[in-house]
């Protein structure tokens, strides 16, 4: 069993909450892919074929498991709740999310100290923060570089845009 997973089964022992089979192989696959942001549903499908588990059940696990802090739910905008590792050691992050495939890449957010900073002369206390960049990852830029390429081989000196 690695540190990380042995350190959330820890947690969860020491708020009581039970120890359940399904529990256990959620805070794995938490534990196991740190940089990972799971959906609900990524989870309950990461499930199968071995185990058939309710997706309430995931909901339920989720919830119990935000509820102590061991992980933290992020909103990107999409109406689709992602879930990621709350890790209090680890260094402050924003999100890049493409806004045509949806993948969410991490990139190192300590530049945002000195924002940090200002908030605390505010004596305002941070629960939470979530920074995010919508826009478009290089893959899908690639892709559509490809695709307009194409296009304009196809019909050179196409269409004008209809607009309005
Ligand atoms: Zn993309
Ligand atoms: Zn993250």
């Amino acid at each position: 069993m690695s540190q990380r997973k042995m350190q959330m089964i820890e947690r969860l022992r020491r708020e009581n909450v039970r120890l359940t089979r399904q529990r256990e192989i959620i805070c794995a696959m938490f534990a196991d892919h740190p940089d990972q942001h799971f959906t609900a549903d990524a989870l309950w499908r990461a499930f199968y074929p071995e185990d058939a588990v309710g997706l309430a059940t995931i909901y339920r696990t989720l919830s119990v498991f935000e509820d102590v802090g061991l992980i933290k739910r992020i909103d990107i905008g999409d109406g689709i709740a992602r879930y990621e590792l709350a890790d209090e050691q680890a260094m402050p992050h924003c999100h890049l999310i493409c806004m045509t495939c949806g993948r969410v890449q991490e990139i190192d957010g300590s530049g945002m100290e000195a924002a940090l900073k200002n908030v605390r002369t505010r004596e305002f206390v941070v629960r939470d923060q979530t920074i995010v960049f919508h826009g478009y990852c290089s893959e899908c830029r690639e892709n559509e570089r490809e695709t307009k390429a194409r296009g304009k081989g196809e019909i050179e000196g196409g269409g004008q845009d209809a607009k309005g």
